[in-house]
């Protein structure tokens, strides 16, 4: 398990007083030089279970800019795990090598199978996924995003109980995973907010379903058009939030979280208290390819990559 050993609660930088506020990054994108934050928490446990039950492949789901993918890969390659990637959106057969997430999964050994999108939205009940899980009689399935019980549970491993002086801590929601972790280990006493990153209003109701604790916010004001969508004004503050601090931010999760944050401070909506735990849960690998993408619309591009 040597690629998971590395964790341990990450450093919390400070980046001192913002209009009266005190925040604080905690760096879990600093976890693993290649693939980092959330996603190698949730897959800690799961790769273990893996290796317990003596499970050649593990078999996973993801777009062309997916962290969880390319972390899957990483992980499968370091612990001699065979990896299946099922790919949402067809056209990635013919262009695997312009996907950089996809062209870096390849290269660390995973096998990538590009579906229809309106198949793979259907994913494990789909009767061509199906097909394909035959072939791997023996294989573990890893939901899209990584999120299950044991991500949960790696999720939860985030906070130290030295982060419990903090009014608030704040992450960005994708399927809710890493945020259900978050606030399994808060202490009541602390508000944990999401940042949804697309629009996704059920969410909601997923969280419902796994926590009985009451110490949470959702915010769905700062999705700028849904899942990878960016703009100008999105790319200029993370931009200038790098020259300031020097901490990359990633464009689909952590830059969107940033910009909600300091859009709220400073138009003195935000309500969670002063000190401020922000979670940076990485994704700096689909920097790349998003400058890529910005470059064909002739859009500002982020001026630092990983
Ligand atoms: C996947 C991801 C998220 C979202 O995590 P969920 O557990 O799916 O909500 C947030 N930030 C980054 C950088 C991610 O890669």
């Amino acid at each position: 398990m040597k690629i998971f050993d590395t964790f341990k609660s990450s450093i919390n930088q400070s980046l001192g007083n913002i209009y009266g506020h005190s925040i604080v990054i905690k760096r879990e994108d600093l976890i693993h030089p290649i693939v980092s934050g959330n996603k190698f928490r949730k897959l800690k446990y799961i790769f273990k279970e893996v290796i317990d039950d003596n499970i050649p492949v593990i078999i996973t789901f993801g777009g062309a800019f997916s962290n969880h993918l390319a972390a899957t890969a990483t992980a499968g390659k370091s612990l001699g795990i065979q990896t299946l990637g099922i790919v949402r959106g067809e056209e990635w057969k013919k262009k695997i090598s312009q996907s950089i997430t996809l062209n870096f999964c390849q290269k660390k050994g995973m096998h990538l199978i590009c579906i229809p999108r309106k198949i793979y939205a259907k994913k494990e009940t789909a009767l061509e996924v199906k097909k394909i899980l035959k072939k791997y009689p023996k294989h573990r399935l890893i939901p899209e995003g990584g999120t299950e019980a044991l991500a949960i549970k790696g999720c939860s491993e985030i906070l130290d109980p030295a982060d419990f002086g903090f009014d608030s801590v704040c992450c960005s929601i994708g399927t809710g995973g890493t945020f259900t972790g978050l606030i399994q280990s808060s202490s009541s006493k602390q508000t944990v907010i999401g940042f949804n990153a697309l629009n996704n209003p059920s969410v909601k109701d997923y969280i419902l379903t796994q926590t009985q604790k009451t110490n949470w916010a959702i915010n769905s004001d700062y999705t700028f058009g849904g899942y990878a969508k960016t703009d100008n004004s999105l790319i200029s503050f993370m931009n200038s939030f790098y020259k300031q601090y020097k901490i990359p931010l990633d464009p689909i999760y952590t830059g969107k979280m940033l910009f909600a944050i300091f859009d709220l401070i400073k138009t003195h909506k935000w309500k969670w208290g002063k000190r401020i735990l922000i979670i940076h849960t990485g994704g700096l690998q689909g920097i790349s390819g998003m400058n890529l993408q910005l470059q064909k619309k002739n859009a500002l591009l982020l001026s630092y990559q990983k």
